[in-house]
């Protein structure tokens, strides 16, 4: 995958503030938060979407539910959102899936 933003942020070659990582994902703060915690959550193989997902995804889905909840841990937070934009109409405008990790904040429901 060339030119992918996220691939290039887990890899190190853009500077990002990095928060974790494993083997298979890397975390790091939203250069725009929405939130007073605005972490994201990537993979650091190239998904485009959530919607590109296969079978053989099944257990990097729950890797990212784990780490998200570790990170949610570590940081002493209890009340935390997690999103997923999948396509541009929903939001995405980073094609690398990523899972959005917000709180700090009340969060309004439903979403605008
Ligand atoms: P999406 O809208 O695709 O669900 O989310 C993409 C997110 O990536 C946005 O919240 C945006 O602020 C963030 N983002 C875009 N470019 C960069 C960047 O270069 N560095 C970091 N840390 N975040 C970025
Ligand atoms: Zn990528």
């Amino acid at each position: 995958m060339t030119q992918c933003l996220f691939c290039e942020i887990a890899a190190g070659k853009i500077p990002s503030k990095k928060v974790d990582e494993t083997n298979s994902l890397f975390s790091f703060r939203d250069i725009h938060p929405q939130a007073p915690v605005h972490i994201l959550i990537i993979p650091k193989k190239h998904i485009s979407k959530l919607s590109e997902l296969t079978a053989g995804d099944v257990q990097l889905m729950g890797e990212i539910t784990a780490f998200a909840n570790q990170i949610a841990s570590i940081q002493k937070l209890t009340d935390y959102r997690l999103v997923v934009n999948n396509g541009a109409e929903a939001g995405q405008t980073v094609f690398h899936l990523h899972v959005h990790l917000l709180a700090g904040r009340k969060m309004n429901w439903p979403p605008g």
